[in-house]
């Protein structure tokens, strides 16, 4: 119950997009075409937990719902083959050409279908304007039935990349989620506490550290109930009773290293390097920082670049040139694992100031020395 996986049967502060969503969708009852959807909003802020709602209330007869990862589906021919799947059983086995699904799609149409299409994370569709463009078309061809889109994304600038004739013909209704409040989270919180664990064994005030802590970041309840999780495991592990702040306080240092290893564990060797540079120079304390009057965890480009260059040489391996190190340090910053500067005028010319995006860098330094091999 307290998985991401998990549905609850109530969703606090969604039912009011849920109660509009069904009545957005209610032409398709009287076998009228709905217009297409959009939900846009940041991580954890419920989208696909409302979309699956949704089509648990539409799952009958008439009206064929699928939801899509677009993850995994991530072409129109592999959503038009999942689309028509369930009525084309030959699809599993061979391959057919896209005017076959095409045909297809228009026949099933035909016979007075409603399609709901839930497109979960959109934004990974490479070819979203290609299945857009035959949808529409389709749509436009068939006399009876037809295909309603809902899209779903967290990437607000997708939208942009967008030809102007998709774009319009999927945003013909837009919601936006808001992330969640400390206040909201600690409501939704409460309920999947009393649902997940067993009675009085967290303090409220711990739920409502958690619920704080994540709306200050991020407003995103997957980030709380991991966090609540965390804290119950090391509970746990620890033999207490109950679960208080001081779970919780180490609960939010695991969470973050677990979810900075993960990013780390797919980086390329070279960026590793670099990180595991910034990491061991700001456990250490910058030599120049104090010199330089910088603030505290600054990092001068430049030892930064040594320390990359002895690492390498640690391990055996050619240093790449400044001009390389720079790429990595601009992969690195939109990845969020650093924050980078210019000094401005006046400290050592110009430089870059560098700064770990995160507090532990003891932790983040242990982490990536063991996936380097440099510690055990
Ligand atoms: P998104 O798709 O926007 O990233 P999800 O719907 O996957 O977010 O929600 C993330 C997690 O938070 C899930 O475990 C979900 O059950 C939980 N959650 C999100 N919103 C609510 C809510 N309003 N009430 C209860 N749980 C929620
Ligand atoms: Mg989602």
């Amino acid at each position: 119950m307290l998985s991401p996986h998990y549905l609850p049967e109530q969703l606090p502060f969604r039912e009011g997009y849920i109660t509009e969503i069904d009545r957005l969708l209610a032409p398709a009852q009287e076998n009228k075409k709905p217009r297409n959807l959009f939900i846009y909003g940041k991580t954890g802020t419920g989208k696909t937990s409302v979309a699956k709602k949704i089509l648990e209330h539409w799952e009958r007869d008439a009206i064929y719902v699928q939801y899509i990862n677009c993850r995994i589906y991530n072409s129109r021919y592999r959503i038009l083959q999942k689309l028509l799947k369930k009525f084309v059983p030959e699809l599993e086995k061979t391959g057919f050409g896209l005017p076959f699904l095409y045909e297809k799609l228009m026949e099933i149409l035909q016979e007075n279908k409603q399609m709901i299409v839930v497109l979960d994370e959109i934004d990974m569709i490479k070819d979203l304007d290609e299945l857009v463009y035959t949808l529409t078309r389709v749509n436009d061809e068939v006399t009876k039935g037809g295909v309603t889109l809902m899209g779903i994304s967290n990437k607000l600038s997708f939208k942009d990349a967008l030809d102007p004739r998709s774009k319009s013909s999927l945003y013909e209704t837009e919601l936006v989620f808001p992330p969640y409040t400390s206040e909201q989270l600690q409501k939704i919180l409460s309920q999947r506490a009393e649902e997940g664990f067993a009675e009085d064994t967290i303090e409220t005030s711990a739920i409502n550290l958690v619920a704080a802590i994540t709306a200050q970041e991020s407003g995103d309840a997957r980030y709380a109930l991991k966090l609540l999780v965390k804290a119950g495991e090391i509970a746990e592990q620890q033999g207490k009773k109950k679960i208080t702040d001081a779970e919780v306080e180490t609960a939010r240092s695991r969470v973050e290293l677990d979810l900075v290893e993960e990013t780390i564990a797919t980086l390329p060797e070279n960026h590793q390097i670099v990180l595991y540079a910034i990491a061991q120079r700001t456990a250490q304390g910058s030599r120049y920082a104090r010199l330089e009057g910088l603030e505290n965890n600054m990092l001068l480009s430049g030892e930064v670049y040594e320390a990359y260059e002895r690492i390498c040489s640690q391990l055996k391996k050619r240093p790449r040139s400044i001009r390389w190190y720079h790429e990595y340090l601009h992969d690195l910053e939109m990845l969020g694992l650093v924050i980078t500067t210019p000094s401005g005028k006046g400290l050592r010319g110009h430089t870059t100031l560098i700064r770990l995006g995160y507090e532990d860098a003891k932790g983040i330094g242990q982490m990536i020395g063991k996936q380097l091999g440099l510690e055990g």
